[in-house]
């Protein structure tokens, strides 16, 4: 077996058993398979051990991985900043968009989607741990910003996403997925035509397990599958 493929077994045991140990469905788990910085031989690999999801963060690389795995069945996730004068380059290749945090973004958005004739699955960043270094809403800035977005045709709300502090111990953490989970339902309450609040992507190497026992529905992994990444852009 490949490391990739071993890897990629190991992570998925794990996600078995922490959706199991407290009593959730693992299939309610989608493994993205982070590949931002890694070549496409491996994302190659990855896809012959049966991945479809792909995450990646920034747009030159995503659109050209995506142009040579073109034919693939693959699903490609932006799941880093997205500046609005990138959206174009990108959003024909895209399952969703995981990094929404302003208006003006979700307006750029829609105007290519309509565009291009497509209807985009996007999540709403929240910095949930509110750090200063951080992108994304403030939680209280969530709720206005979905009410707007609602009401644009070529968007799909689906929920939310995080990313959470860097931390040495992932426990650190679970108050953050904890309080994003309950930014979600409380939105859900609302119950706003065209928002559906049913996945919270959450969860990294260092802490996947702990965003599962917090209710995750997708965790997005990179370090866990393609070994550390050797530069940072
Ligand atoms: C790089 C990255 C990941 C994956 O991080 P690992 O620690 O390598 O698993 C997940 N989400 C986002 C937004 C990232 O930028």
């Amino acid at each position: 077996m490949s490391e990739i493929a071993q890897n990629l077994s190991a992570v998925q045991q794990a996600v078995r058993d922490t959706a199991l140990a407290c009593g959730r469905d693992p299939e309610k788990i989608k493994l993205i398979a982070v590949s931002k910085t890694k070549p496409v031989e491996m994302i190659r690999e990855a896809i012959d051990c049966g991945t479809v999801d792909f995450g990646e963060n920034y747009p030159q690389e995503l659109a050209e991985k995506a142009r040579e795995l073109s034919g693939v069945p693959i699903r490609w996730h932006m799941i880093g900043h997205l500046q609005r004068n990138k959206v174009r380059m990108i959003l024909p290749y895209l399952s969703m968009i995981h990094a929404v945090d302003s208006l003006r973004l979700a307006e750029q958005i829609e105007a290519e989607a309509a565009r291009i004739g497509k209807k985009i699955p996007i999540l709403l960043e929240v910095n949930i741990a509110r750090e200063e270094s951080k992108f994304g809403l403030k939680a209280e800035e969530v709720l206005p910003l979905v009410r707007t977005a609602a009401a644009m045709p070529h968007i799909r709300i689906k929920g939310l996403m995080t990313i959470a502090p860097f931390v040495e111990d992932a426990e650190q953490n679970r108050i953050h997925f904890r309080n994003l989970h309950q930014l979600s339902v409380d939105i859900a309450r609302q119950n706003i035509d065209n928002v559906d609040m049913s996945e919270l992507s959450m969860g990294m190497t260092g802490d996947y397990k702990v965003a599962i026992e917090e209710g995750a529905t997708m965790i997005r992994v990179g370090t866990a599958i393609f070994g550390a990444r050797e530069y940072h852009q």
